[in-house]
């Protein structure tokens, strides 16, 4: 499964908000797998979809669909010098699919900052610092690689030095790899380098709780935002002490301290789905009397891919998906309705699923 890790320096609230996550996951269900690793907080994704189509269905179960966020240890300030914890610091990054930068936002005397003040972009840049300062040493290697076949005019040698070079004069201006122009072509090479810079990210602005009802107007969340701005980053906004409070309640508790709050959405629900978005990942759903279901797919997927989510079996022995999309379904009221109105499609095999669909999969044994 993909993976958001969560970075960010020191006493930014960053083990607060693990510990929400955690306490949401485990307070929501039952995951066994999430407790294989302390590492890994698995939770799940907030959609109303799948609230309408409960209530639309009445099934006899509801199974939302779930995202992992792990939580990234060791040592920033120097990692990229390669020494112990900051080498595993770096090594974990590696390994996830995309980064939450947790930024301190709230002002608390009591907490130490670790460059003495509360500065976000300080922190932003401390840390972005280390993983461009590494992706620069993964360049350079690579570029002592390619150069002598690149002047054998090799031509993809030539074509890769040409965006090793651009991405190294990049690295030295303090700038990262995902904020490079870079043709399809050149995306696709540079996927392959397994830079660090060029994961997505999201900064997650850390306010204090009593900002927590005019969070705009926080100067620190402005900075962050106009930093994210020039990067083409998203930014989520929370409070990881109320995060941790809200994650022990019920649903119907978590509804009613929400609105005492004057919020719509808890700041952990926000981080979930702009992180699974993030990560170009949609849902689509199964909607029998037995059970309601949300289905993580990874945008582009074909049906047969989608349908080998569910069960492999569905995949080898794919014949059709019958399908409506969730606005249409919404539309008619029943699926009946809507087959009637012939928005119920037999899809094939080169049927690329769109999030919201709601499928039904036809299958040889
Ligand atoms: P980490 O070092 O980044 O994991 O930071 P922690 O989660 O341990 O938080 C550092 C300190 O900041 C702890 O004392 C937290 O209780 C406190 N803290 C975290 N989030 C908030 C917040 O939103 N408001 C306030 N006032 N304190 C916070």
């Amino acid at each position: 499964a993909l993976t958001a890790g969560i970075v960010g320096l020191p006493n930014v609230g960053k083990s607060t908000l693990f510990n929400a996550i955690t306490q949401a996951g485990a307070e929501a269900a039952n995951y066994p797998f999430a407790t294989i690793d302390p590492n890994v907080g698995v939770v799940e994704v907030p959609d109303v979809r799948l609230d309408k189509l409960t209530e639309l269905v009445v099934p006899k179960k509801t199974v939302p669909t779930t995202f992992e966020f792990t939580d990234i240890a060791g040592i920033v300030k120097g990692a990229s010098k390669g020494e112990g914890l900051g080498n595993k610091f770096l090594s974990n990054i590696r390994q996830v699919d995309a980064i939450c930068h947790v930024v301190r936002c709230f002002a608390d005397d009591n907490i130490t900052h670790v460059s003495g003040k509360v500065n976000p972009i300080d922190d932003i840049e401390t840390i972005n610092l280390e993983l461009i300062l590494a992706d620069l040493e993964s360049v350079e290697k690579r570029i002592t690689r390619v150069e002598k076949l690149a002047k054998q005019k090799d031509k993809d040698a030539i074509n890769e030095y040409e965006v090793l070079v651009k991405l190294k004069e990049a690295f030295e201006k303090e700038i990262p790899a995902r904020a490079v122009e870079l043709t399809e072509d050149q995306l696709k090479m540079v996927k392959g380098f397994q830079l660090l810079t060029i994961k997505p990210i999201l900064y997650v602005a850390n306010i204090g709780e009593d900002d927590i009802a005019s969070t705009e107007e926080n100067e620190y969340v402005k900075m962050v935002r106009e930093f994210a701005k020039n990067e083409n980053a998203e930014v989520v906004v929370i409070c990881a002490k109320i995060e941790e409070e809200i994650a022990e309640l019920d649903a119907e508790e978590k509804a009613a301290f929400l609105e005492e709050l004057g919020i719509e959405e808890s700041g952990l629900d926000q981080l979930i789905r702009k992180s699974y978005y993030l990560l170009g990942l949609a849902t689509y759903f199964t909607a029998g009397v037995q059970e309601v279901r949300a289905w993580t797919f990874k945008k582009g997927m074909k049906a047969p891919q989608c349908a080998g989510i569910i069960h492999s079996d569905f995949e080898k022995g794919f014949i059709r998906a019958e399908t409506v999309s969730y606005d249409d379904l919404m539309e008619y009221g029943s699926m009946n309705a809507a087959k009637e109105a012939g928005k119920v499609r037999l899809e094939g095999k080169e049927y690329v699923v769109q999030d919201g669909d709601i499928m039904h999969f036809r299958f040889n044994v």
